[in-house]
């Protein structure tokens, strides 16, 4: 099919699918995967916290963890400031994004990005979306964002750009359906990281800390290679047969960090 047909039918596809998504067709809520365990419920909180402490956050971007009891519901905050967070606004979704009880509360429009990547990705149980800024540029540049050091060591795996343009043409920039959502995971594949190109980018990990990590550190590499690049010589990446050795190091300490962020975070 020739380029712009592809791309027309694409928009066509979105467009019902917008129309569709948001609301649960006849007005059934989906159930409830039942309560969650306080703690990761405080974990969650912990992590919007943190990762605006740490300026991947600001006043916009979300985190979200799947729930533990089942695997097609995710725990969401409403539409909040992630500094803001407090147990009692996280919402529960199924994985087509829709609330298991609204209540009337405000929806982030981009809660799609986690709903898709849930389906995606079995393996992959929190998620972070945020418009970090020093990443920013490497998704608008041709230079790729790899890693300077290892503690994003992570970055070994390469880190596919998402470009919305070819999922659905000229759009607001953002994933504001399951359309879109589903090519951002597409574009994600099996990394713990995908930037997208004039927006911001997307972390996921096996658990609520990995997915920080990898946020935190993404935005601090990506700082430090605008640095190496500064100095105007040619640059000394990890390899990524370094980057594979070294990543068990980051499973084996991972809580030193979580403990250290989590109280600092909840402390204030
Ligand atoms: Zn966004």
């Amino acid at each position: 099919m020739p380029y712009f047909l592809h791309q027309a039918a694409s928009i066509l596809r979105c467009a019902g699918r917008t129309s569709m998504a948001p609301a649960a067709p006849s007005g059934v809520a989906p159930a409830s995967a039942g309560p969650v365990d306080p703690a990761l419920i405080e974990d969650l909180v912990a992590a919007n916290r943190i990762l605006a402490d740490q300026g991947v956050l600001d006043g916009y971007g979300h985190v979200s963890a799947r729930h533990p009891k089942n695997p097609a519901r995710y725990l969401l905050s409403r539409s909040l400031a992630p500094e803001l967070v407090t147990p009692a606004d996280i919402m529960e979704y199924d994985l087509d994004s829709i609330p298991v009880d609204q209540r009337g509360r405000t929806m982030y429009l981009e809660r799609f990005i986690h709903g898709e990547i849930y389906k995606a990705r079995p393996d992959v149980n929190a998620v972070v979306h945020s418009h970090s800024p020093a990443v920013v540029p490497f998704g608008v540049s041709s230079v790729a964002l790899r890693p300077i050091y290892h503690m994003s060591a992570f970055l070994h795996r390469g880190v596919p750009v998402f470009e919305i343009r070819d999922a659905a043409g000229m759009t607001d920039l953002l994933v504001r359906d399951p359309h879109l959502g589903r090519a951002l995971a597409q574009s994600l594949g099996d990394r713990p990281v995908a930037l997208m190109r004039g927006h911001g980018n997307v972390t996921v990990g096996s658990g609520i800390p990995f997915a920080v990590y990898y946020a935190i550190y993404t935005e601090v590499n990506a700082r430090l290679q605008l640095q190496a690049i500064s100095l105007g010589g040619s640059i000394n990446y990890v390899a990524p047969e370094e980057g594979k050795l070294y990543e068990p190091n980051i499973a084996g300490t991972i809580n030193r960090p979580w403990e250290l962020w989590k109280k600092k975070a909840l402390g204030k």
